[in-house]
């Protein structure tokens, strides 16, 4: 196959997926992205598997890979394949993100084992390749722990409380001290530190270090993160594993694989900034890990008062009374899968002559995003799904809210307890309309572990209870 064939698909692959990124930045054209970006990503796969079975005669790609290479290939891409679609189809969707967060850390795992082939490769001369190699493995490492602490965090294997070590933001700064300390001494050791050199032995020890140092970095950078700040976490692992794809772009010389990171960790700070923005907090101290914070304990569910309980039957009278109504669903709404039936209540309000309006906090559930994607598939009318800051002013004049298994992102100490964990974060402040019903199955906490004052408000009642029944419930009560 020829050399300019294989670049040429590269470069249409690399259109594809910046296609894909405007389409997925809206609604409307979410579906056409994500089609765009499969078409891209098969055209990759397909003449990259071309370009090593046939070989170009030029570059890494010369010579055609030997027989068994290739089959390492097949069965290697058959056991993703498969391990891909056994766990695509079996995912909740409240699953997503821990999956996504496991994901993450296979891209980091695949940069640390490129860079680490590279260096038991012998034959590269390249100062700046030995740099390259030593920052890829830099960010692969921090990536693939990172998102595993992710992992267990998101999935409730770990509890979600800031790990504060004493003195952990000189840690952070420490291991990256140490690491740009071995980088030099690596790149001046030159050609002698590779496999068979006479410099091997200290080679050796330095990579090895670098990778123990670096894993021992994401594995601190993530764990020293509260619960409330996860999801700039999610964002920014998600560009973390964007720049180890380029990181192994540049070891292996493979042009699609730079510009794919590129846009995948550009597009993922991009998102760790408007996830920062959202919840008001510093860039660089979440980047950081936790950089700043003061390590807030999280605790239990407190009794802060008296809170009401009302009824199905008495929600769907209130209901029938009301000229406005705003629905502010989170995480619960998720693990209820009640998004049909909320859906199917929305639309029957309306048909009473209700104005029906979501509020979307921008880190309510699990995944940025998470809400718009349960509305959308729904099939709840996009133009009645508004932002925070689109809607935050209008609860004062609204009659009913619904709270729909969210917590945090609708909690009033936010604003009012600066010593609170999610002091600072911008919330939808429902407690200002007339009458807040908050649908939950108890009074635990949310996802940050901090009592919510808005259950013991005098204008709140709590319909207790799984939020799809209780919704199944108000539909049949209309
Ligand atoms: P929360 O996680 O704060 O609260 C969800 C509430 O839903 C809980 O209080 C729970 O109460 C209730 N609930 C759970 N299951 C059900 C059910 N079946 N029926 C009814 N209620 C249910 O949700 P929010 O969406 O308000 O906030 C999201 C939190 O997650 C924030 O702290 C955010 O920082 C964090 N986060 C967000 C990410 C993102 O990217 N969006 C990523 C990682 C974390 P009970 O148990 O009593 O039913």
């Amino acid at each position: 196959m020829s050399i300019s064939l294989l670049q040429g698909s590269f470069i249409i692959a690399g259109l594809l997926f910046i296609l894909a990124l405007a389409g997925l930045s809206k609604h409307e054209t979410s579906k056409r992205g994500n089609v765009l970006g499969a078409i891209g990503m098969g055209l990759a796969l397909v003449f990259t598997i071309l370009g090593t079975v046939l070989g170009t005669g030029s570059g890494i790609w010369n010579n055609a890979a030997p027989k068994w290479a290739i089959a390492a290939i097949l069965i290697a891409m058959l056991i993703g394949a498969a391990f891909g679609v056994f766990k695509a189809l079996r995912v909740e969707m409240t699953g997503m993100p821990e999956l996504i967060a496991l994901f993450h850390s296979f891209v980091g795992l695949t940069a640390v084992l490129v860079g680490w082939n590279s260096y038991l490769e012998p034959g590269h001369a390249d100062k700046l390749h030995y740099g390259e190699l030593f920052v890829g493995i830099f960010i692969g490492a921090v990536t693939f722990t990172g998102s595993i602490i992710a992992y267990l965090k998101l999935s409730g294997k770990m509890k979600s409380a800031p790990l504060t070590l004493p003195h952990h933001n000189v840690l952070n700064l420490g291991a990256l001290v140490v690491f740009l300390g071995l980088t030099v001494w690596f790149v001046l050791l030159g050609p002698a530190h590779h496999v068979g050199g006479s410099g091997a032995p200290i080679g050796l020890i330095l990579i090895s270090a670098m990778t123990l140092v670096s894993l021992a970095l994401g594995l601190h950078l993530v764990a020293s993160i509260g619960g409330g700040d996860m999801p700039v976490v999610v964002s920014m692992l998600n560009s973390y594993s964007g720049w180890a794809a380029a990181a192994a772009g540049f070891t292996l010389d493979n042009d699609l694989l730079i510009i794919t990171g590129a846009l995948v960790g550009s597009s993922g700070a991009y998102l760790s900034y408007i996830m920062c923005k959202a919840m008001n907090r510093s860039f660089i101290s979440v980047i950081a890990g936790g950089f700043g914070s003061d390590g807030a304990v999280v605790g239990e569910a407190q009794d802060l008062g008296e809170h009401r309980e009302t009824t199905a039957v008495e929600v769907a009278d209130l209901l029938k009374n009301a000229s406005s109504v705003i629905i502010t669903p989170g995480y619960g709404m998720a693990v209820a899968q009640a998004q049909g039936p909320v859906a199917d209540l929305t639309s029957k309000l309306r048909a009473l002559g209700v104005e029906v309006r979501f509020g979307i906090h921008p880190v309510a559930g699990r995944l940025p995003g998470h809400m718009n994607v349960l509305l959308a598939e729904a099939k709840v009318p996009y133009d009645i799904v508004l932002e925070m800051d689109e809607i935050n002013d209008d609860f004062e004049s609204t009659d009913v809210v619904l709270v729909i298994g969210a917590n945090d992102t609708v909690n009033p100490a936010a604003l009012d307890d600066p010593t609170s964990p999610i002091a600072g974060m911008p919330v939808l402040e429902v407690w200002k309309a007339n009458t807040v019903v908050v649908f939950k199955r108890s009074m635990n906490t949310g996802y940050a572990g901090v009592q919510n004052p808005l259950f013991f408000k005098d204008n709140a009642v709590m319909l207790f209870g799984d939020a799809k029944d209780r919704v199944e419930d108000i539909i049949k009560a209309l």
